[in-house]
């Protein structure tokens, strides 16, 4: 059986990402569509021949719970909208699929869990790099200690915005500035890469270059990741330059990506060489992995724990910026690792 999915908020990920994934996926397909856009709805119900009665608004979209042909519902939306979508997705009796970050903040993230948890329906998060080859590949280096422990990492994720009027800008609507939208990328992977918790934080913010598009988050922001074995992570993430990077250094050798969280067009090496894999679809193997765990109920790998926990780390990480102390973190119950 292949599972439906209906996805809600037709914006660039949403367009160019997800709804070409599902083209290739094995074990769902797009099902369904979500927009308050009657322009976007025609043009998008056209190009994958959808159904009238599989096209909903925001108004009709509990609506989708007498819809027996869709499964899952896959929420893509501004992150200030996360919570709303996935609570009435969970009521409506579907299973969900929430973009990073989970929400804005915890307790956002307790109620959807709440939700999810009363439904009695699975959510996952849209972590797609799990799925990704070569990001599995520095999980097995680091985790098996290939190389020895690792030391040190550095990860770094910024991303230009030049359009003012963005959304990600706006902390009403994003939660956070680049920490939620690209740093959140350097926590996981840190903790996956390496197989451990962190235990402390210690975080400040860049200097603003351009204060006049910021509606209340940071422009950039950079933190220490420290863990019980010793090892640290370095990371920095922001809005106002390109910056892509995953280095380890262990023991005995080291591993790097770079590009490190694009979509496609991944680079990898490590002390004895080159890292390669023939390029995969991340969404399509993220989407086809979260239909399986479902269809054959096994475990997913990003469940809305993760997420829960991720968001955990970011608040420290903001408490830490705002207080200019190390902030401790006991995250034991949220061991999902190793992988
Ligand atoms: P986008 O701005 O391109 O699309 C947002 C969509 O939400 C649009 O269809 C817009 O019409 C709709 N919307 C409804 N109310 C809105 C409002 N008040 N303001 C703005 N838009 C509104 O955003 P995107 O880049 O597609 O991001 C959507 C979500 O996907 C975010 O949570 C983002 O973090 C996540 N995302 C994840 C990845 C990934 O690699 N996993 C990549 C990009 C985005």
């Amino acid at each position: 059986k292949k599972l439906g999915v209906a996805v809600v908020g037709l914006g660039k990920y949403c367009r160019e990402e997800l709804m070409p994934a599902l083209q290739q996926t094995q074990s769902c397909f797009l099902a369904g569509i979500v927009t308050g856009h009657d322009d976007k709805k025609q043009e998008i119900q056209r190009q994958y021949a959808l159904e009238e009665k599989n096209c909903y608004t925001y108004d009709t979209f509990d609506d989708i719970a007498d819809n027996p042909g869709i499964d899952i519902v896959y929420v893509a939306l501004p992150n200030a909208m996360h919570a709303e979508y996935v609570i009435r997705a969970a009521k409506a009796g579907k299973h969900v699929i929430c973009e990073k970050p989970l929400a804005r903040n915890l307790n956002e993230c307790y109620n959807m869990a709440s939700a999810v948890e009363e439904a009695g329906v699975r959510c996952s998060m849209g972590y797609r790099l799990h799925f990704d080859p070569y990001h599995q590949e520095l999980m097995r280096l680091g985790q098996q200690q290939v190389f020895g422990a690792i030391k040190e990492m550095t990860l770094l994720n910024s991303m230009k915005i030049t359009d003012p009027a963005a959304w990600r800008l706006n902390k009403d609507l994003a939660g956070g500035g680049p920490l939620m939208n690209n740093g959140i990328y350097c926590v996981q992977a840190a903790m996956y890469i390496s197989g451990q918790l962190p235990v402390a934080i210690l975080a400040e913010y860049l200097p603003a270059t351009d204060k006049r598009s910021l509606r209340g988050v940071e422009e950039g922001i950079r933190w220490q990741m420290d863990f019980d074995s010793g090892m640290t992570a370095a990371c920095e993430t922001g809005f106002s330059k390109n910056q892509n990077l995953i280095q380890v250094q262990a023991e005995t050798g080291w591993f790097e990506l770079a590009p490190a969280f694009e979509y496609r067009g991944l680079k990898g090496a490590f002390s004895g060489g080159l890292i390669h894999f023939p390029e995969v679809n991340q969404q399509a193997r993220q989407m086809d992995d979260f239909a399986e765990c479902i269809i054959y109920n096994k475990p997913s790998r990003a469940p809305l724990n993760m997420g829960i926990r991720d968001m955990k780390i970011v608040e420290a990480i903001y408490e830490s910026a705002e207080s200019g102390k190390r902030i401790q973190l006991n995250l034991s119950e949220y061991a999902f690792l190793p992988e």
